[in-house]
Formats: C-alpha cells, sequence, structure tokens
C-alpha cells in the first residue's frame, strides 16, 4: 500500500541529456585559438579516460591564462535540451511527489553552474559526479568519484552502483520509490538501465548511443523496465507529469 513516503524517483544524466551537447566539447571551445588541444591530450578522451583527459585540459586552459571563473561562467551558458529546465522545474514544484538525482561522467562544479544558471537548484535532491576543486593557486582540478570493477561505465564513475546506493539510503531514511524514471543516452546510462524492474521507466535519447544498446540486447538480457525513446525534454516532462 503506498504511504506518504513513497516518491518517484526521476533521475537524469547531463551530457547530451540536460545539456544539448557534451561538456567536454562545450569547454574545448575555451582554449585558445580554437581547437588546439595537443593530441596527447585527447588520446585520453578516446580511450575514455575522462577524468585524465579533463585533469590535463585544465591545466592546458590554466597554462593559457584561463581561470576556473572563465570556465564555470562559459559552463553556466551551456545550453539545456529543449524542455529539461520546464522539466526540473515540474519536480521542484512537486517536491512532494518527485526526488531527483543527477548521475553523471562530468563533474559536480560544471552541473552545479548550470543548475544555478538555469534557476534549478533547488528541484535536485542529490547529484553524483566526479569530483572538482580550485586550488590555492587558482587551478581547477577535477578526479574520479570513485574506483568500481564494473565494465559497462567509464572507469571514474558507475552509475548502476550510485542509483542502487542512493535508493538504498533513502529507504534506511524511510523513503520509497514506487517508481524510477531514468534519463539518459549514452553507453554508460545502460548500466544502471538493466538495475531497473518492471515498474520502472528508461527514457533513452533517439539518435544517441544507449537506444542502440538496448536494440541489441538480447531477448534473455532484456530490460525489465519500460523504455520510452525521447527526442526533447518536453517529452520527458509529459511522461512525468502523466504520473501525478
Ligand atoms: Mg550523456
Ligand atoms: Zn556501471
Amino acid at each position: 500500500m503506498a504511504t506518504n513516503s513513497d516518491k518517484i524517483l526521476a533521475v537524469f544524466d547531463f551530457d547530451d541529456t540536460l545539456i544539448d551537447c557534451d561538456s567536454d566539447a562545450w569547454i574545448v571551445k575555451l582554449c585558445p585559438g580554437g581547437h588546439d588541444v595537443p593530441d596527447w591530450i585527447w588520446e585520453k578522451h578516446r580511450e575514455r579516460r575522462y577524468m585524465e583527459f579533463f585533469e590535463h585540459l585544465l591545466q592546458f586552459l590554466h597554462d593559457n591564462g584561463v581561470t576556473p571563473m572563465d570556465i564555470l561562467d562559459f559552463m553556466a551558458s551551456v545550453p539545456y535540451t529543449e524542455g529539461m529546465e520546464a522539466a526540473l522545474k515540474f519536480i521542484g514544484k512537486n517536491s512532494d511527489k518527485f526526488d531527483c538525482m543527477i548521475v553523471s561522467g562530468a563533474n559536480v562544479m560544471f552541473i552545479e553552474a548550470t543548475l544555478k544558471a538555469h534557476n534549478v537548484e533547488h528541484a535536485v535532491n542529490k547529484i553524483y559526479s566526479n569530483h572538482g576543486r580550485v586550488d590555492d593557486e587558482g587551478r581547477m582540478h577535477v578526479w574520479a568519484y570513485h574506483k568500481h570493477q564494473c565494465t559497462i561505465c567509464t572507469v571514474d564513475i558507475c552509475k548502476g552502483a550510485l542509483l542502487s546506493e542512493y535508493v538504498k539510503e533513502q529507504a534506511q531514511k524511510g523513503v520509497t520509490y514506487t517508481k524510477v524514471v531514468y534519463v539518459g543516452d549514452g553507453v554508460n546510462d545502460l548500466c544502471p538501465s538493466k538495475g531497473l524492474g518492471p515498474f520502472d521507466v528508461v527514457m533513452p535519447r533517439k539518435g544517441y548511443k544507449l537506444i542502440e544498446k538496448i536494440e541489441e540486447l538480447t531477448p534473455e538480457n532484456k530490460l525489465k523496465a519500460d523504455v520510452i525513446p525521447w527526442e526533447q525534454g518536453s517529452e520527458v516532462l509529459a511522461i512525468l507529469e502523466g504520473l501525478l
């Protein structure tokens, strides 16, 4: 039987989901002279070692006179995917029914900068992402959230482990979720999607990797959750509205 503490958990990926681009590609635009990041730094990106890539990129920006303030201001100007700001505002307005979590392979500083810029930080209960800080010399650093064994996720963060950790933590506080709605686009969003049950919903973005990965699953590995593809955030909002 549903109790007052039963809620719906809306989970969002960040890159190419909440924001309509990849934060790596966005920040690279700050490089003096355009896209002239040295190839050895890009090599880390190709290897999906994103935190190593970023740490070197941040040093490169620092050496070229780009400050953490420049980076965060520029990050704050990143475009949200159409309808996503409205979806977060809807969740914020209905916080008695919804909790909201962001789980992302970007980093907490970037995510918080955009949430503040869109005035939606109050709508998000929990951000799981890589760590970031600015040191005494005014250089920004990022580092991996944790070590893990997952082979689907990137080396820095296992999204599935963190989603289950949050659900468990909340249960200990007496909050249980009748449904999880997971919105994402990338390969690493498959990991948390696999852990969801028949009452949950996975929303993969059309034209991106997650939907391909879901379609490639063999019948015995099919997701238990409902799969509802989306193109724009307004479709995500419509699904959330329909759950009230
Ligand atoms: Mg993504
Ligand atoms: Zn994982």
